[in-house]
């Protein structure tokens, strides 16, 4: 039969083309179009868009997996009423990732649990869902590396790798001090996205303690003229999240209110 020998042949185009969706899904949509007498351009429409729609999970997938999170956060997981002290307009607002259209940064300050890398990361996925590249890094791994790559002679391509992210989370500024090495190389990489490329940085201590961080308060002046020049910051001051979870299952017994 005629239409037998044009079957055949679309299936294995299909396969050859790496339409892996279409193949998959066509004969369920031959079927369908038959009962439902759906016409040409509602099958193919119907075989396009799932094809595309894979395909673009499978980008997305790519994406995230490159990205180096250490963990899967969405905004969806977060919950606000936990941390009031948190502008949620504010959030939303960073959500729809003007901030990176306009190479601004975002800095999130706060004491440990209440949810820095956390919105850090669900940040960077909103940003990955729309088709950017994102990297995340420890602050101090990024220094290491930094570090290496001066000791190498490849500091230049390394800080052309780092501006090929379009948002870059350098998490956990402050629990480790920098070297004067580190901080001069930090301040490089920072000069080099400013205003070009946005950053999103997370740390534990006020901006006034960041001298102690950089060792020397002329670079920490310098690093945080650029990166708060377009710059938003969120202060969250609340409970650790850690330590309520514990609550909960009793393992750090507190009475309501006590802290
Ligand atoms: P930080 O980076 O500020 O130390 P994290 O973002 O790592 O804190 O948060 C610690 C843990 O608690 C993570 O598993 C995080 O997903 C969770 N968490 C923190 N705040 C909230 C919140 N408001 N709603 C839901 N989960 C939260
Ligand atoms: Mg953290």
């Amino acid at each position: 039969m005629m239409s037998n020998l044009a079957y055949e042949r679309l299936h294995e185009n299909l396969k050859r083309l790496k339409l892996t969706t279409m193949e998959a899904v066509l004969d369920n949509h031959l079927e369908l179009a038959a009962k439902k007498n759906l016409s040409v351009i509602e099958i193919l429409d119907e075989l396009v868009d799932q094809e595309y729609a894979t395909k673009e999970a499978t980008k997305l997938e790519f994406r995230t997996r490159s990205s180096g999170f250490p963990v899967r956060k969405t905004l969806e997981q977060f919950d606000f009423g936990f941390q009031p002290s948190i502008d949620r307009k504010a959030i939303t607002e960073l959500c729809t990732l003007r901030f990176m259209y306009n190479a601004e940064n975002v800095i999130f300050l706060g004491p440990p649990g209440v949810g820095k890398t956390h919105l850090a990361i669900a940040l960077a996925t909103e940003a990955l869902k729309s088709g950017f590249i994102v990297y995340y890094t420890y602050a101090h791994d990024l220094i290491q590396k930094l570090k290496q790559a001066n000791y190498e002679n490849t500091l230049a391509k390394k800080l052309k790798t780092l501006c090929k992210y379009k948002l870059l989370i350098i998490d956990e500024i402050g629990y480790l001090p920098f070297d004067k090495e580190g901080a001069n190389l930090f301040f490089q990489l920072i000069s080099r996205r400013y205003d070009k490329l946005s950053t999103v940085l997370t740390s534990n201590k006020a901006f006034s303690e960041w001298d102690t961080i950089f060792g020397d308060n002329v670079i920490a002046a310098a690093i945080l003229d650029r990166l708060l020049h377009h710059c938003t910051t969120i202060n969250i001051k609340g409970q650790s999240y850690r330590l309520k979870e514990r609550q909960k299952i009793g393992l750090n017994p507190q009475k309501r209110g006590e802290q």
